[in-house]
């Protein structure tokens, strides 16, 4: 069966983070536009939005070392870190009107707070900890980091990490307490579940199978349900955030913007820990040091996590290999978005990448036993029938030309690619991810609204009351919104370090 004609002013492709927040948004803006969001699995944030498939850092470079290199002078580079920080605060700002407006009911339903903690062995790494700690202690964004070398107070924050180490190599950490877990499946579905109360279509079961321009401009979608009966809805501006789906549907759109640009898959696997004694024994994001030809992505982490109201301990994720684009995808993802236009920025970064490549496919082999043994880095006791492996999401990093990496390169960013007329944008990439979902979804909003952006600027400054601003060059400000944001989100109550959660878990 074929069904043409539905119309329609924005379709929104996937129910992940993206498409959740960028509807969110339009819906605050304009909620007179009719919006339509399809999705092909059964249900939202089912991808690489879903809590058990993604890390739930809310990323902003307080732990994560890859976001400080050190420079060939020496000195540590900040600049990433900062950029990040400042994402994540605009992040937090739109979180907090959403439960200000009640929208969102309870925050502590996806977001809590959690000490990050960056930790290192070794004296080349300890020295670059301490530089590390030096150069973000006394930025504003970053107040509150704490460092030690000493075993002792090591011991207070991360008992779990110091019991039994015999080594007596240096270690060294820092702590800062303004860090959290953010549950980003949750935050999809509470966003998805208020978009669909609010007179937006949600069709799950429906993948969206072609892309083609209309004769006026506007876009033609044909879409396939579960029963195979297809449909085919136009709008007037499309947002293709199909995760790892993205490319091969920008690619069918024929944008020249979508041309010249591949995707490198990389899975990924989590050590859960089954057994609940030892998940008490620890509260803490705790980021290591990337091992030496490790893909960023691959920085091993151990988590406490809050997940159903349940505080869970992962550690990972152990990046690998797998020609899947999506976590429900095809093992021909890889090979179909090879097309004449990214054959050459492929085979180019297939040369480059090799060394990656073969990193990435050894570290899928990997035993069981040899997990484990990565484990004991971060806890010496660790016994291997304590843990259990899961599957995480699949991120698909952006290959493309650029200057200064040249042909082939691999990007480790998200990237917003949107046609000239700014009718149809695509979000491609995967790191820093969901946590700067708000900053991302904003950009779509000023490449493809430009003629609405006077307009709607006070709803937006309303609802991010930093947009447009630097919080760093404006510390009243930054202060303004730390303090409010983090008394909406109820981030700064105490919770229980061992033990029973305060009140936040009734
Ligand atoms: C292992 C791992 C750890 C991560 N850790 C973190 C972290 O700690 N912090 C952080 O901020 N980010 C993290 N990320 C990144 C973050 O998860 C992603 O950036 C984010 O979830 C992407 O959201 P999305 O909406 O673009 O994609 P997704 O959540 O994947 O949603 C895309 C949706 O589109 C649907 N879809 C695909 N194709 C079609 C089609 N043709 N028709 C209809 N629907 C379609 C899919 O089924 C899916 O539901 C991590 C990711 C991974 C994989």
């Amino acid at each position: 069966m074929s069904n043409r004609g539905t119309k329609t002013d924005v379709i929104l492709i996937g129910a992940g983070i993206m498409s959740a927040t960028l509807g969110t948004l339009l819906k605050e803006l304009v909620p007179e536009w009719k919006m339509t969001m399809f999705e092909k699995l059964e249900s939202p944030g089912e991808e690489s939005s879903n809590e058990w498939n993604n890390a739930g850092t809310g990323h902003s470079a307080l732990c994560e070392l890859n976001y400080t290199e050190e420079k060939s002078d020496g000195s540590i580079d900040i600049s990433k870190a900062v950029k990040i920080n400042e994402q994540f605060q605009v992040s937090k700002q739109f979180w907090s009107y959403l439960v200000d407006s009640n929208l969102i009911e309870k925050p502590q339903d996806f977001i809590r707070p959690l000490p990050h903690m960056s930790l290192v062995q070794g004296e080349e790494d300890v020295r670059f900890l301490k530089k590390r700690f030096k150069a973000l202690s006394n930025n504003p964004l970053f107040q509150g980091m704490e460092y030690s070398e000493d075993p002792e107070q090591l011991n207070e924050w991360i008992p779990l990490v110091m019991q039994d180490r015999a080594d007596n190599e240096p270690i060294a950490a820092t702590k800062i307490d303004s860090g959290t877990d953010v549950n980003f499946g949750a935050l999809t579905r509470m966003l998805i579940n208020h978009l669909k109360n609010n007179d937006v279509d949600v069709h799950y079961q429906h993948q969206v199978k072609k892309i083609k321009r209309t004769s006026d401009g506007h876009w033609e979608l044909k879409v396939r349900d579960a029963n195979g009966n297809v449909f085919y809805h136009t709008a007037k501006f499309v947002f293709i955030g199909a995760g790892g789906g993205s490319l091969h549907l920008l690619q069918k759109s024929g944008i020249p913007e979508g041309k010249h640009i591949g995707g490198f898959p990389v899975s990924g696997l989590f050590m859960v820990c089954n057994n609940p004694d030892i998940v008490e024994q620890h509260h803490a994001k705790v980021y290591g040091k990337a091992k030496v030809g490790a893909p960023p992505m691959s920085v091993p982490h151990l988590d406490t996590r809050f997940i159903d109201n349940k505080k869970s301990l992962l550690f990972g994720p152990f990046a690998g290999f797998s020609p899947k684009f999506l976590k429900t995808g095809s093992m021909f993802d890889l090979i179909t978005s090879v097309k004449p236009h990214n054959v050459l920025t492929m085979l180019a970064a297939g040369v480059k990448e090799m060394a990656l490549t073969k990193y990435l496919i050894q570290q899928v082999l990997l035993s069981k036993e040899k997990r484990i043994e990565e484990l004991r880095e971060f806890i010496p006791t660790a016994k291997a029938e304590d843990w259990d492996l899961i599957v995480a999401g699949q991120r698909v990093q952006v290959i493309k030309d650029t200057e200064a990496g040249g042909k082939g390169t691999l990007q480790f960013g998200t990237e917003v690619v949107s046609s000239k007329d700014g009718s149809i944008a695509a979000l491609l990439g995967a790191s820093p991810g969901a946590s700067t979902a708000v900053h991302v979804m904003l950009q779509v909003i000023e490449k493809c609204f430009p003629q609405y952006l006077n307009e709607w600027e006070p709803k937006i400054k309303e609802m991010i009351p930093s947009y447009g601003a630097s919080l760093l060059a404006n510390p009243d400000l930054l202060k303004k919104v730390q303090t409010e944001t983090a008394e909406t989100l109820r981030l700064n109550e105490k919770e229980a370090v061992h033990g029973e959660r305060a009140s936040v878990l009734s």
